[in-house]
């Protein structure tokens, strides 16, 4: 008998276009894993919420990530792509596993009080957030999750989570292991923060040529080379680490010596860093203008992928509700 793939998920919050960020650090990822895991990816807008922002905003930011995902290679025909919010037993279960979650641990979530600063009356879906998170993994019985480092305290409560359930209602829910990225942390273009769409210090993966070198040549790089023929130092350069993904390993040879030797400008090096990310991302762009001009085909992809979703989801709830002693019109007839 061929052995059950491993079912791996993720999400990633619709803030329209997905960026070079989500690209390197998720998306690629999610791409290659296709291909032997049973994957299952989606736009988690029940979380986007959470965030604020203008509600007429977000339908078209679920629509344009969702041509993203497509345009980047997840496959509605290897892969579940759906939206969260289409699959009401995410939240569902979210609620039934705040009869297991410590508010201590909630408390202790380094993101819970980098958020909370923000607000002067912090809103309960900041401080709830991990347990959705924990419910949109473990609703597919999930053995495997795609994380971030900065995820990785969230997967350990999500673990957490169904221990504690498990030990309390039966034994259900796998505890999902982590799979950490290749990538590791890619900072955005100002060479400082995290990729981040609010922060601008990143570029879109189908964005056109030119606007992918309006934004590379904004760049920081080395601070200590002010002149061209300053030597340059390419191991503390953040153009250089991006070079790592766009760029053959010949032609990085050949800036890291012409670099330390004052010989290429950083105009130059950031031009070549430009044309391969805009060539790599040259495919993205074309599917995607295909799925803009058929939105319903996007529409369709996603109905598809909520209707498999639902059904894992549904016959999970099934399972949990009877657990949890909710089924009381069968409990009594029996
Ligand atoms: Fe960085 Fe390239 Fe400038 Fe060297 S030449 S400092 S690697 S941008």
């Amino acid at each position: 008998m061929p052995e059950r793939k491993k079912r791996v998920f993720s999400g990633m919050q619709p803030s329209g276009e997905a960026h070079l960020g989500n690209y390197l650090g998720a998306l690629r990822q999610w791409v290659e894993m296709q291909e032997d895991h049973d994957c299952v990816w989606c736009i988690v807008d029940d979380h986007a919420i959470t965030a604020g922002g203008d509600p007429r905003e977000l339908p078209k930011n679920v629509f344009d990530l969702a041509v993203s995902f497509l345009a980047v290679g997840l496959d509605p025909e290897k892969s579940i792509i759906f939206v969260q919010s289409d699959v009401h037993q995410h939240t569902e279960l979210a609620w039934l596993f705040n009869a297991v979650t410590p508010v201590g641990e909630l408390e202790r979530m380094t993101q819970y009080k980098d958020k909370s600063q923000r607000f002067e009356s912090v809103p309960a879906g900041i401080f709830n957030y991990p347990i959705l998170q924990a419910a949109d993994i473990l609703l597919y019985l999930t053995d495997a999750v795609p994380v971030g480092e900065d995820q990785r305290q969230h997967l350990e409560l999500t673990r957490e989570i169904a221990r504690k359930w498990n030990a309390a209602y039966g034994d259900l829910f796998p505890e999902p292991e982590a799979i950490i990225g290749k990538a590791g942390r890619i900072l955005g273009l100002d060479g400082d923060a995290k990729m981040s769409k609010s922060l601008g210090n990143t570029v879109g993966v189908l964005a056109e040529p030119e606007e992918v070198w309006a934004r590379v040549r904004t760049a920081v790089t080395d601070p200590q080379r002010v002149r061209r023929d300053d030597p340059g130092r390419p191991e503390v350069c953040n153009v250089y680490a991006l070079h790592g993904f766009f760029t053959d390993e010949p032609t990085r040879d050949d800036i890291a010596a012409r670099c330390r030797a004052g010989e290429i400008g950083c105009v130059d090096c950031k031009k070549i860093l430009s044309a391969g990310i805009s060539d790599a991302f040259a495919p993205f762009r074309e599917r995607a203008e295909h799925f803009r001009n058929h939105p319903e085909e996007v529409r369709r992809i996603l109905d598809d992928g909520a209707e498999k979703a639902r059904a894992i989801a549904s016959e999970t709830m099934g399972r949990v509700r009877h657990l949890m002693g909710l089924e009381w019109r069968e409990a009594l007839d029996s």
